[in-house]
């Protein structure tokens, strides 16, 4: 039977790739301004889920919460070897922060079925809190291993995971269902393979399908718009190239934990910190100097 790997990828502005102005005036993302991205360690997650998948057999599904626009990392993970991927969109969940994208997250991973794994990147290079796959273990009342920099070894039903420490590792054994996140250094992701990409370059969810109808027949009435929608999509379906999407409703989401009201985080701020050099001060390698530069430092705050 294998092991069934849920893995959550975010798409991500291209942080590296910054072109025009980055911020809007209201301290919000001008996401416009920035290239979409594949969160660069979600890739190493969904190749170590493609290792366990087949060293192990089972499935990778891949799950993103985001606008239709995600749908693209969504094929990309299709590309590279997933088996199905799910697209949870709904505008009910704009403004979510950590706590809310995981509550939504972890009641997508309840909704697509049975899993063993669920593997997510460690941290997104925009939120940058590396909170969300800790906060999706609680949610899902399952064990997690956080900084995993190395295939997994399973073995029945007990994972042996290799976490980082910083300046060591650990090896940890334990029970699944378990929650990963997955480090830059945990493997070097594969690339999309030609013969996949051939096919799910195609793949698209209803609601990009409804797009693509409304822009193809602008004059056609709604309800024939509804129709050549919904034949699209069972094409698609027949294919394998349908993109599943599921609304805040579909997986039973508490709408007191999503969007805004279901979150305690407010960016109050947002500060670009350009960092300059101020001179430099001399200090001669005697037990004295350093323990006064030391007790200098202590007392501005540099160090604590
Ligand atoms: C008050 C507030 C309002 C916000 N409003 C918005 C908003 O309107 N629109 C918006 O885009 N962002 C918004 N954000 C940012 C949003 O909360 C974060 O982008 C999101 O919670 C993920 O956090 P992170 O980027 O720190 O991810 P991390 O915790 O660093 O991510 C760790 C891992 O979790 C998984 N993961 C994280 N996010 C997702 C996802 N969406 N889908 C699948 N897997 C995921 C990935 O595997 C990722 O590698 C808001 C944040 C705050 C504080």
């Amino acid at each position: 039977m294998g092991y069934r790997c849920v893995v959550l990828i975010k798409q991500v502005p291209d942080t590296k790739k910054v072109t025009g102005k980055t911020m809007n005036d209201d301290g919000t993302v001008n996401r416009a301004a920035l290239p979409a991205i594949f969160n660069p360690e979600d890739l190493n997650a969904l190749e170590l889920a493609l290792r366990v998948r087949a060293q192990y057999g089972g499935t990778v599904t891949v799950i993103t919460m985001g606008p239709p626009g995600a749908c693209e990392a969504l094929r990309d993970a299709l590309c590279r070897g997933a088996d199905r991927a799910i697209l949870v969109t709904d505008r009910r969940g704009a403004g979510s922060d950590t706590l809310a994208t995981s509550h939504i997250l972890s009641c997508a991973v309840k909704h697509q079925g049975q899993y063993d794994l669920v593997v997510c990147g460690r941290q997104a290079i925009d939120g940058d809190t590396a909170q969300v796959g800790p906060q999706c273990a609680e949610k899902l009342g399952i064990p997690q291993v956080t900084y995993v920099e190395a295939d997994v070894q399973l073995n029945n039903r007990t994972i042996r995971a290799r976490r980082n420490l910083g300046n060591g590792w650990e090896l940890l054994e334990g029970p699944l269902p378990v929650l990963l996140t997955v480090t830059g250094e945990a493997n070097t992701p594969r690339p999309q393979a030609a013969r996949r990409t051939m096919k799910y370059k195609r793949a698209r969810s209803p609601i990009e399908i409804e797009r693509e109808v409304a822009e193809a027949m602008p004059d056609a009435s709604d309800e024939d718009k509804l129709k050549a929608a919904v034949k699209r999509c069972d094409e698609l379906k027949a294919a394998g190239l349908l993109i599943d999407q599921f609304n805040l409703d579909d997986i039973g989401a508490d709408f007191d934990w999503v969007g805004l009201r279901g979150s305690p985080t407010w960016v109050n701020r947002v500060q670009t910190i350009v960092l300059t050099g101020s001179g430099y001060k001399k200090v001669e390698s005697t037990e004295a100097a350093i323990t006064a530069m030391v007790h200098e430092l202590i007392e501005d705050h540099t160090i604590g």
